[in-house]
């Protein structure tokens, strides 16, 4: 068979090699100039970062030997090192209880408990709604720490209010449960680890983007093709399958395996699709990054891999310093603004970026504006789906129509609008290879629900 796969991030390059091994010959469709996605390292000039700080893990060994031996990744094994800058004081990540309390002046860590008794009393008489995240965590935690914490920073990262995001969003990311749960593994610490407070974690050598090309490697060597800078603009039904109309050409395929964003992949379907399928994918909306990073003389003096920074001061929500993960990185800081396309953030000149982190890295005892050798931004226009309340049903009318369209299967981060992980994508892209063999199926595979834990 030819199969043609959009996009070369972890998933489109999973499903390609697992279809390459199998014989058949494929050809990845990337628009950027390089592979990887989500999952890269940015080598230019003298800058090394990944786009944001990425750890690896997975509770799949076969995931995970398949990551070993691909050719040139050499994994380091590290431990979690993060906090929360609050209040001028640091906060471990995830939040412990016994940190939180006396970290935080008296008066504030006594008003978060009694607020979480009120909660609890309000709870029998009038139980919160759970739909929307202010609920949810309102009812687990109290108003304390939800107006302390987790709403302002939550504002910052989704760009809407908290009542209006969904409470998926919490279950999927919040480490503990409830205040309650906090306390209890304070007290009483489990022996079984919830996959969200796994503290090791793996990191290749050389940057996470080392990941993607040992795949892309793979897959030339058996004679796949990746065409980079090459975007699909169309496409349509031929007796044999597909043709696939391209910026500087055109390709006929028997499959199609899809990992680009779905709202995207939907308008290039076109009228294959019905009209209220398109409704809904056009109603699907994705947070965008742009990352600020900052080169410098000398040494930066935090050994956090990254810090949360939920305050109005701080123009961005998290920082990370790649030279504590990544031993041959050079003396950088990675800054982390969340904002959608076109708006104020998204249109800010590298001298705008940089003037607004200054203060801040100041603030943090980061750097001085004299030890900076140079800045570089990268812009990446998906990097969240947003759940907002209805994401769930209008996902459910795009993704039942993808499962039905023969010979196309559609997975992956973008795909699927999908809140995942880096192993996720993987083991997707080779179910969906498997399902373009007809030999299983990325959803019954993939048993999906609101609680699945996601990292980044
Ligand atoms: C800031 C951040 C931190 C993260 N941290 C972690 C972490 O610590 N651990 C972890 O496991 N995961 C983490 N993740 C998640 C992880 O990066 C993703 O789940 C994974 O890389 C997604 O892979 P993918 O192939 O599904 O999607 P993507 O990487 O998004 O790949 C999609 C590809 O399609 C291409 N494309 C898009 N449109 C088109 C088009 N029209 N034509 C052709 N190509 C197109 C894109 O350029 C991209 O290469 C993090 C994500 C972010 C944003």
């Amino acid at each position: 068979m030819k199969i043609a796969v959009f996009g070369a991030g972890l998933a489109g390059l999973s499903a390609a090699e697992e279809l390459a091994r199998h014989g058949h010959e494929v050809v990845v469709l990337e628009r950027e100039p390089s592979v990887g996605g989500l999952a890269s390292t940015v080598k230019r000039d003298g800058f090394k970062y990944d786009l944001g700080p990425h750890r690896f893990h997975t509770t799949s060994d076969e995931i995970l030997n398949f990551v070993r031996s691909l050719p040139d990744v050499k994994f380091s094994e590290l431990n979690r090192v993060s906090r929360i800058r609050l209040l001028d004081r640091y906060f471990d990540y995830p939040l412990a209880l016994s940190n939180v309390l006396t970290t935080m002046p008296i008066h504030m860590g006594l008003g978060m408990m009694l607020s979480f008794l009120g909660e609890k009393i309000r709870g029998v008489f009038a139980p919160r709604e759970q739909k929307s995240f202010e609920g949810w965590v309102l009812s687990r935690f109290g108003r304390g720490l939800y107006e302390l914490y987790l709403a302002p920073y939550n504002r910052k990262l989704w760009g809407i209010e908290p009542s209006t995001l969904s409470a998926d969003w919490a279950s999927q990311r919040i480490t503990v449960p409830s205040l309650a749960g906090l306390i209890r593994e304070t007290v009483f610490p489990s022996k079984e680890t919830v996959r969200s407070l796994v503290s090791t974690f793996h990191y290749p050598d050389g940057g996470i983007g080392n990941i993607s090309l040992a795949l892309a490697s793979r897959i030339t060597e058996m004679g796949g093709s990746i065409l980079v800078s090459t975007e699909p603009t169309g496409i349509q039904r031929t007796d044999t399958g597909w043709g696939i109309n391209l910026k500087n050409g055109h390709l006929e395929c028997e499959k199609i395996v899809n990992t680009i964003p779905v709202n995207d992949y939907t308008k290039l379907l076109g009228s294959i699709l019905p009209g209220e399928v398109h409704e809904a994918a056009s109603s699907l909306k994705f947070r965008a990054l742009v990352f600020l990073t900052v080169l410098l003389n000398g040494e930066i003096e935090p050994s956090d891999h990254w810090i949360y920074t939920s305050e109005d001061r701080y123009l961005f929500n998290r920082l990370s310093i790649p030279r504590n993960f990544d031993k041959d990185a050079p003396s950088q800081v990675v800054f982390e603004y969340s904002c959608q396309v076109g708006d104020r953030i998204w249109n800010m000149t590298t001298d705008e970026l940089f003037e607004s982190s200054v203060p801040g890295a100041e603030h943090l005892g980061l750097f001085t504006a004299d030890m900076v050798k140079g800045v570089d931004v990268k812009r990446i226009s998906h990097a969240y789906p947003i759940y907002d309340l209805g994401y769930a049903e209008k996902t459910a009318v795009v993704l039942d129509a993808l499962e039905n369209l023969s010979g196309s299967v559609t997975c992956g981060r973008q795909g699927l609008f999908r809140y995942n992980n880096m192993d996720h994508s993987i083991e997707m892209g080779k179910y969906a290879a498997l399902e373009i063999m007809g030999k299983a199926s990325v959803k019954n595979h993939f048993n999906w629900d609101g609680s699945t834990w996601a990292d980044g």
